[in-house]
């Protein structure tokens, strides 16, 4: 066991159950409420997050690992009243998307690391709210101001112990760019998961993955492209058969809200992208292809706990 930090305070890793790796409460671009500040109806948000919240409970997910970076409206203060509400327990982020952020532009990764250690060992802002794990990215391909940002979060990950979490472009194989960084900064691959790898179809970069010593994140289930849900279970089952279930985690990259598009369309367009997806209708499938309540157990329960529970810095 070991204590963590979620959006409501401290809890026990076995209190855990199943959790969904990579979601998000809130996405959206902070420049667009700061300047049009009536365009957040913060309200009408938090009601329809709670309800989608309750409706993970319902589907039997007990933890969500929220993963919005900063520059895409982290809000440490929102999450902790839609978990409170809810009931849902929630891990907060820290760390920047891919791209870095105009405030670095003149700044040293060390200003980065810095306030990533102070997100995860004093809290947010004057929220109090401390984030518990580290979230980077690399889209579509690792360059130069993109490598400075995985050092800096690597350096967070080592001061502070909390997991990094990362978001790839899968096609361009840059889950293995992020290890081989990862790696020179002298961080342990088992502490990290390589996200949206099930974006990928190539099995041989996802044993790459995973024979380096990281967690597959299995993290876009519910997006029916680039591979749908049944060419995810297939891969995620293929993964099992060659013994990995203990190296996977599974998830749906979703949000209570997102704004890159208006909400009736995201609708329409995802309707099979939200909480309960994986609960309701993916596990039938793995257990069809072959894949064991054990590993189902493995990847939902177990490989999350045992994430958090490497908690020490080093
Ligand atoms: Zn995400």
């Amino acid at each position: 066991m070991a204590i963590i930090q979620s959006a409501t305070g401290p809890f026990d890793t076995a209190d855990m159950g199943f959790t969904l790796m990579h979601e998000h409460v809130l996405v959206m671009w902070p420049p667009m409420y700061q300047q049009y500040p009536e365009l957040f109806d913060r309200e009408a948000l938090m009601k329809d997050a709670v309800a989608r919240l309750k409706d993970a409970l319902a589907a039997g997910v007990k933890t969500m690992v929220d993963l919005t970076p900063i520059d895409l409206g982290r809000n440490p203060a929102f999450i902790r009243e839609a978990a409170e509400k809810s009931g849902m327990q929630i891990i907060v982020p820290t760390g920047f998307y891919y791209q870095r952020p105009f405030y670095f532009v003149g700044r040293p990764e060390a200003d980065m690391t810095a306030l990533m250690v102070r997100d995860i060992t004093e809290g947010i802002s004057t929220t109090g709210v401390r984030a518990n794990v580290i979230k980077c990215a690399t889209e579509p391909a690792l360059d130069a101001t993109n490598e400075r940002i995985l050092r800096a979060s690597a350096r967070a990950h080592r001061q502070t112990g909390v997991p990094i979490c990362t978001h790839t472009h899968a096609g361009n194989r840059t889950g293995l760019d992020q290890q081989r960084v990862f790696a020179e900064e002298g961080v342990d691959l088992s502490r990290i998961v390589i996200g949206h790898s099930d974006d990928s179809d190539d099995i041989d970069y996802l044993d790459q993955i995973i024979q380096n010593g990281s967690y597959c994140g299995m993290d876009r289930i519910g997006l029916q492209r680039p591979r749908d849900d049944a060419q995810r279970a297939g891969m995620v089952a293929a993964l099992v058969e060659r013994g990995y279930a203990d190296r996977i985690t599974l998830s749906h990259d979703a949000s209570c809200h997102i704004d890159f598009m208006p909400a009736e369309v995201v609708e329409r367009m995802r309707p099979t992208w939200n909480f309960g997806h994986i609960s309701n209708v993916v596990i039938p499938m793995l257990r069809e292809r072959g894949v064991s309540d054990e590993a189902i157990h493995q990847m939902t329960v177990g490989n999350p706990r045992h994430i958090f529970e490497l908690n020490q810095p080093y």
